[in-house]
């Protein structure tokens, strides 16, 4: 799962969002083993969404972002996780839940672009 990831943080946030993939599909949808076929494809589309995160090693929370990089489908999929597991990585996982309230309180990085000063569209 974390074969492509390029870094510590994104490494962590990969393991972080696989987690509460599992809690969320083990509770609501009681698979055999493992993920449903569903709770697969949204922990696959998670995982290719953080290898193209342009912020890497600075990365902020996903909820805390301002580039919403997921398809609106997937955004609502994985808004439904978050809401249900987000509570409950405190009991299940909570080193992880604490190192993802610190990271929550990492801003935003600007985008480095070649020349950010001439970029009309940046959303600030
Ligand atoms: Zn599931």
């Amino acid at each position: 799962m974390l074969r492509n990831a390029r870094n510590r943080r994104i490494q962590r946030e990969a393991f972080t969002i696989e987690m509460m993939i599992r809690l969320y599909c083990r509770k609501k949808h009681r698979p055999q083993g493992g993920l449903c076929s569903d709770c697969q494809e949204l922990a696959d589309y998670a995982q290719r969404r953080l290898e193209k995160c342009p912020f890497q090693t600075e990365k902020p929370t996903c909820a805390n972002c301002r580039v919403h990089c997921y398809r609106a489908e997937m955004r609502a999929r994985i808004r439904e996780v978050m809401r249900y597991s987000g509570p409950r990585m405190l009991l299940y996982h909570p080193l992880l839940a604490v190192l993802h309230q610190i990271d929550g309180r990492r801003p935003t990085p600007a985008l480095r672009e070649k020349n950010p000063k001439r970029d009309p569209d940046r959303p600030d």
